[in-house]
């Protein structure tokens, strides 16, 4: 048995590509007293980890190659010398793209519940997490508020439109295509959509939120955040989640126009956050998510792609917007 791994063999230069991948075989890891051996059955494919390579997701460290590309993974315990774990347990942990890794036990968490496994790598996992704390900690909505969201189709936001959508507010999405903007309406159940690539953006945004914007939530920055700025109402809240927009490139661009003109004439709050800082109430989150997927509230999308060898592609795809909801690797059963 060996282990396939994905390194990151390059860093991109521009565009993301598959050639920025290498594919190895290696020795399955062996195992230290406290470590688990860990089978990878599930990875995500998460936007974020092209700001990682692009070394501007500071928390990350620094991007290197001839390392394996880090993601969450949904695994299976094949042997354990820790006594919190049994071999078959299931656990979420630090997978990479790799068949196998060993891995800390207090790094590892146990899933004890028979929800579908796709919804710890999404709904209930880091991008869930997201959408959860970034809207009720960050934008604090009321019911009756206008509350737009970009990539809204995307893992983040696609929840964040849908847990808004429970308060009472008016759920505004922004999508790649107007395929996507059906699906937003029809599937997610948001109230409108509106596609950033239309020639007219500016006048569907307005009309979209004919009652101007309380609460922006940003996935992607650039021009769609310059949009949006100018649909903001008084006392209106931005919440920066990341800038997928400035990701794949060697040059993103300047603030956009009204930064802080409008935010001073208009009192906006504009506030960016890490899904980390909440990290002590997850399970209290990840209980109430949890519930919503139970008395389908929520429809929690993932995207699943087959095989490890898939994960480049399935990557590159995913920042040109080929994905609706989390995307996810199925490496094994
Ligand atoms: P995602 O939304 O599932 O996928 C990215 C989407 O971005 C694509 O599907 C594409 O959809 C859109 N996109 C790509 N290029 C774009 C452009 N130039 N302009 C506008 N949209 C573009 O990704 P995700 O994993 O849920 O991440 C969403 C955001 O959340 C990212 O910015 C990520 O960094 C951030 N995040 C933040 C935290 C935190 O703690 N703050 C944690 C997790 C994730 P279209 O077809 O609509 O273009």
């Amino acid at each position: 048995m060996t282990n396939r791994r994905v390194l990151v063999e390059s860093l991109p230069t521009e565009h993301l590509s598959e050639n920025n991948f290498k594919i190895i075989e290696d020795q399955i890891p062996s195992i230290r007293e406290n470590e688990v051996l860990c089978r990878t059955l599930l990875v995500t494919i998460a936007a974020g980890s092209r700001a990682g390579l692009q070394g501007s997701a500071t928390y990350a460290g620094a991007p290197q190659t001839g390392v394996v590309m880090n993601a969450t993974g949904v695994c299976r315990i094949e042997a354990s010398k820790s006594e919190e774990f049994l071999e078959g347990d299931l656990v979420v942990c630090q997978s990479g793209w790799q068949d196998y890794s060993s891995q800390k036990a207090t790094q590892c968490q146990k899933i004890v519940d028979d929800v579908d496994l796709k919804h710890y790598l999404g709904a209930l996992g880091t991008n869930g997490l997201t959408a959860y704390f970034g809207l009720h900690r960050v934008a604090q909505p009321s019911s009756g508020e206008t509350l737009l969201v970009s990539a809204a189709a995307g893992s983040v936001g696609h929840l964040v439109g849908q847990f808004a959508k429970i308060i009472g507010c008016h759920t505004v999405g922004i999508a790649g295509s107007e395929e996507k903007c059906v699906q937003v309406r029809k599937r997610l159940g948001f109230d409108k959509a509106v596609s950033y690539r239309s020639e007219n953006f500016r006048n569907e945004l307005k009309e979209a939120c004919s009652k101007g914007v309380d609460i922006y939530f940003d996935n992607v920055g650039g021009e769609v955040l310059g949009a949006a700025l100018f649909r903001m109402n008084e006392r209106g809240r931005i919440v920066c989640c990341g800038a997928v927009s400035q990701y794949d490139t060697s040059q993103p661009s300047g603030s956009p126009r009204g930064i802080p003109g409008l935010l001073v004439n208009k009192r906006i709050r504009m506030e960016g956050f890490l899904v980390f800082d909440f990290a002590d109430e997850y399970e209290t989150a990840r209980k109430e998510i949890k519930q919503m997927i139970a008395d389908k509230k929520i429809l929690p999308e993932n995207d699943v792609f087959d095989g490890l060898t898939a994960a480049p592609s399935a990557f590159v795809d995913l920042l040109a917007g080929g994905n609706i909801g989390t995307r996810i690797i199925k490496v094994d059963d």
